[in-house]
């Protein structure tokens, strides 16, 4: 069985973005239901999942090397960040953040790919915001100080209405599954 770490994205005291009706919730509360829903679906998929927490250390730069060195211990052959975005301009979609290393690019295409097909950005032909890999900038030390390749998921926009009220009618658990599909095609 793959072995996958799944970190929740942000901590207790800062919490992320804060999605709007009729989703209402902050990233980290919203993520970390997504990962107790990945692990109980997990062993369907042919997979393992661990969840891990990112702790406040007063340092971003340390909370996130904390959080890793754990994932390291444990050594996966993958990791995946559970986020999701958030503007102050009118845009939705989805994107996968990658570390640009061969096997992060195949795992982040096999993820967009699902978010594409779970919020039918093809037919309404927007959207698809691809994958993007990023060395530096937001996100690029949860994509470079593990050992597994590793990749970041914004499925949707929080700050978006319409790609909220997607979100509730695809629901938690179907979420769930596609990022659990895309592990299982590793
Ligand atoms: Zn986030």
């Amino acid at each position: 069985m793959r072995k996958i770490a799944v970190i929740v994205g942000h901590n207790q005291i800062s919490q992320g973005a804060q999605s709007i009706t009729p989703i209402d919730r902050s990233e980290l509360d919203f993520n970390s239901e997504l990962a107790q829903v990945m692990l109980q679906k997990a062993s369907d998929f042919n997979v393992e999942i661990r969840v891990f927490h990112r702790e406040h250390q007063g340092s971003y730069r340390r909370e996130i090397l904390k959080v890793y060195g754990e994932v390291n211990e444990w050594d996966p052959e993958y990791s995946t960040e559970l986020h999701f975005n958030s503007s102050v301009f009118t845009v939705s979609g989805s994107e996968v953040l990658s570390s640009g290393s061969r096997k992060s690019l195949r795992f982040a295409k096999l993820t967009q790919d699902e978010m594409v097909n779970l919020f039918d950005r093809k037919r309404s032909n927007r959207g698809d915001r691809g994958v993007k890999t990023r060395r530096q900038g937001r996100g690029a030390l949860s994509l470079l100080s593990g050992n597994a390749p590793a990749i970041i998921v914004e499925p949707f926009f929080g700050s978006n209405r319409a790609d909220c009220r997607r979100m509730n009618e695809i629901g938690i658990e179907n979420l769930a599954i596609a990022y659990l599909t895309a592990m299982s095609k590793l």
